[in-house]
């Protein structure tokens, strides 16, 4: 049996108050990057992480820089970053004219805290005034990127004590990790992004929440994220005399795209239950399958199971990545391959790279299954049959 549509990989869901509130801002003239959704929404996922300040800002993207900027990044510092990620988590460090160093993941696909302190502890050393420095160039090591992948939380409790260790902030990419918490050890109860010193949301297309391009950012000094909402209009001290004391950016999030951002946020509760659902359904019907497995999410957590990986047993299914794909895509079913990893892509070449041996790994191995908030229990049926078939 083949469907008779593509299941798509992730698309978003509408089914709330998207068009009432959208439409009320375009009424309401108030289309730009002032208007009082965008304040809703800031209000919204302070009570939502249970933090008292989050600035709404252009992407994702743009909330990392503006963290990485409030850090004190500098021309010739170093970042600590993944290299098994989508690469918007590390360009930031570029746009600061910063190096990365790439960090290899664990088993989470996040990454790895045993190889990250290791690496400070024998490839780095304290500088005169007690900054980390990279012994080979003699560069600052500032920041950790750490990204929570597909809503995987990282080992926080162990990155943030060495961080702390280290001198290190730490800023967290919860790009994609929106709504999952810790329910056990130190950070119980606590959101994706409200743990290191700075979190970064995003609000693409196919992430748990959609306002078209959109993001937010936190952090643990509020003032921080009131100087970020400054510095992402333009650092206006005086907006009617047009008078700026810092260089600042567009990066504001407009008034449309939070009255979208509103209705998601309504939604937000039951899209996260409807995605481990679907996980769990998925679990379930590939049990016991000895070619490909769902890779679990962290223990003592409550992931929002953003995306769903399954991770192919190479010496069982011998063809290549895109042929899986492509031989799925016939059969009306649309997934992806994990990322390239970022240490090889071009720009990146000639950078530092620490011992990687499970990011190549995983990158050779994983592809993710539908995983939209509205796939039925029929569809799921039907890729975890066809997944069978296909890698049988
Ligand atoms: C989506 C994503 C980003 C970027 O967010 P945008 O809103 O698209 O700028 C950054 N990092 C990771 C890991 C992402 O998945």
């Amino acid at each position: 049996m083949i469907m008779d549509h593509m299941i798509p990989l992730a698309i978003p869901n509408f089914e709330g108050n998207e068009r009432k509130y959208v439409d009320d801002a375009v009424d309401q003239g108030w289309v730009s990057t002032g208007g009082a959704y965008i304040t809703r929404l800031e209000k919204q996922m302070e009570e939502f992480l249970g933090v008292p300040e989050v600035a709404a800002c252009q992407s994702g993207t743009s909330a990392l820089h503006l963290s990485l900027i409030d850090i004190g990044v500098v021309p010739g510092d170093m970042v600590i970053v993944p290299t098994l990620t989508f690469i918007a988590a590390v360009n930031p460090v570029r746009y600061c004219y910063a190096d990365p160093i790439f960090m290899d993941c664990d088993d989470s696909l996040c990454m790895d805290p045993v190889k990250l302190r290791r690496f400070l502890e024998t490839e780095c050393e304290k500088g005169e005034s007690g900054q980390t420095i990279y012994r080979k160039t003699g560069q600052v090591v500032k920041a950790i990127v750490v990204v929570h992948v597909f809503g995987n939380l990282a080992d926080m409790e162990q990155i943030c004590d060495i961080a702390v260790a280290y001198g290190l902030k730490v800023v967290e990419d919860a790009t994609e990790a929106l709504g999952s918490r810790f329910i056990s050890g130190r950070y119980a109860g606590r959101y994706a992004g409200t743990l290191g010193d700075y979190g970064a949301y995003s609000f693409n297309g196919n992430k748990i929440i959609t306002t078209g391009g959109g993001g937010a950012v936190t952090a643990k000094d509020p003032e921080a994220v009131r100087h970020l909402r400054y510095l992402s209009t333009q650092a206006k001290d005086d907006p009617h005399y047009y008078i700026h004391h810092e260089i600042g950016y567009n990066y504001r999030m407009t008034n449309v795209q939070a009255a979208l951002g509103v209705a998601q946020m309504e939604e937000l509760p039951s899209f996260i239950e409807r995605k481990q659902k679907g996980y769990a359904l998925y679990e379930q019907l590939l049990a016991g399958f000895p070619n490909a497995r769902l890779i679990p999410f962290r223990e003592g957590t409550e992931s929002n199971k953003w995306f769903y990986s399954l991770l192919i047993d190479r010496d069982k299914v011998k063809a290549p990545i895109r042929e899986i794909i492509s031989e799925l895509e016939t059969r009306k079913i649309q997934t992806r391959a994990i990322w390239g990893l970022i240490h090889e892509q071009r720009p990146y070449a000639g950078s530092t790279v620490y011992e990687m041996e499970k990011a190549p790994y995983y990158s050779e191995r994983v592809i993710n299954l539908p995983c939209s908030t509205q796939i039925t229990e029929e569809e799921i049926r039907y890729v975890a049959e066809t997944v069978k078939a296909v890698l049988g």
